[in-house]
């Protein structure tokens, strides 16, 4: 694999000084904007597996390579940590003693996670009956205090950004800089795996902040010397919730996958620039294509990402016939299928037998033994 001499050189130094993947915030000190006074508060989330995705390959054919950058592996399963490290770690150094932030729910869950690591009070606004069971299970359990609103994502941010104003709370929005500071790392890791940058990036958009995020963080590199291309940005969105393919705002969102249930997008200026800058393409998958993606990727390639996830996929899928020969793809999946059990269990084929009695023969009868 051929790989820069500066980029051999970057990853030479980081085998030698350090024994095991210490955060991303010390991973990558040099590329963030914290100081030696900044108190590090992290759970050793990054360094996040590039995962082949062989069956895909196949299907598409034409030399083209695959990978999934599975971010659910993050330690609140999604890639909210790699922007909540940072947002908290700087809102402790400037002694803030409680955040706030509106949240589909992985941010909750990862407000609450982080902010309890720091002893900081978290309090999260989330949308009555549209966040999933585990996001919602773990802000709960992480003790953040959570308050349900009868409104949807884009009414919980009007009031906690609103609220952050006026009263002593930092706000953990990926309004807050450092969240994308944090986030762009994980383009540092795809270009350190791949050993260049990948043709395409596939990644969903909800409020925007990851795909400027990857973006910053692949320019970052691409300055660097790292990599001597970078990838053409492609942003997908839920048919049902696709203000930035239809450019304007949804006042009524609606998708299956709840995390990207936004209508009026936060980074959207950002974004725009990002799919000029980058030649990309933003587009829109339907909840249906949106569910068999999600089923390909766990019964096809053993990996089960949430809903909102699997978008870059089926927008992948959907682009099919317009990848280069030979390229190489990169699908970012942004939170684990855990997250959502209700989703799974409601969209899949498998074959579940129940009631049977519990004796050899009525089981092998129904094996076909
Ligand atoms: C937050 C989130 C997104 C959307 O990210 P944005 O930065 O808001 O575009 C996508 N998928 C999952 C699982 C998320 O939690």
């Amino acid at each position: 694999m051929f790989l820069s001499n500066s980029l051999r050189y970057h990853l030479r130094n980081r085998v030698i000084n350090l024994g095991c993947w210490p955060g991303l915030i010390k991973e990558y000190q040099s590329w963030l904007p914290v100081s030696d006074e900044t108190p590090i508060i992290t759970l050793k989330e990054g360094g996040t597996p590039l995962i082949p995705a062989p069956n895909i390959e196949e299907y598409i054919g034409r030399g083209v390579t695959i990978y999934l950058k599975f971010d659910g592996l993050n330690p609140t399963g999604s890639f909210k940590d790699r922007g909540m490290t940072m947002a908290i770690s700087k809102a402790k150094e400037i002694g803030s003693r409680a955040i706030i932030c509106a949240s589909t729910g992985n941010t909750s869950a990862s407000a609450a996670a982080y902010a309890c690591r720091a002893g900081m009070k978290a309090f999260v606004l989330i949308p009555d009956g549209y966040v999933a069971q585990g996001k919602l299970a773990q802000a709960l359990l992480y003790g953040a205090e959570i308050l349900s609103i009868q409104g949807n994502f884009d009414e919980a941010l009007r009031i906690v950004r609103k609220t952050a104003e006026s009263y002593p709370v930092t706000l953990v929005n990926s309004l807050n800089p450092y969240r994308l500071q944090g986030q762009k790392t994980a383009a540092f890791e795809v270009i350190e795996a791949l050993g260049k940058a990948p043709d395409w990036l596939c990644i969903p958009m909800g409020n925007a902040g990851n795909i400027s995020a990857y973006w910053m963080g692949f320019k970052e590199y691409y300055k660097a010397g790292y990599a001597n291309s970078t990838p053409r940005m492609m942003g997908f969105q839920s048919s049902g919730s696709a203000p930035l393919v239809i450019g304007a705002t949804v006042e009524n969102p609606n998708t299956i996958a709840t995390a990207i249930r936004i209508g009026r997008p936060v980074n959207r200026d950002k974004a725009i620039k990002v799919k000029k800058d980058s030649n990309g393409i933003f587009s829109t998958v339907t909840d249906k294509e949106i569910i068999k993606a999600y089923q390909i990727l766990a019964s096809r390639e053993g990996v089960f990402c949430e809903p909102a996830s699997a978008v870059s996929v089926a927008g992948l899928l959907k682009y099919r016939n317009e990848i280069p020969d030979c390229a190489v793809i990169v699908c970012v999946l942004t939170g684990h299928g855990l997250k959502d059990p209700s989703c799974a269990i409601g969209n899949n084929t498998a074959t579940f037998h129940t009631g049977i009695k519990p004796d050899i023969k009525s089981i092998t009868k129904l094996m076909g033994l």
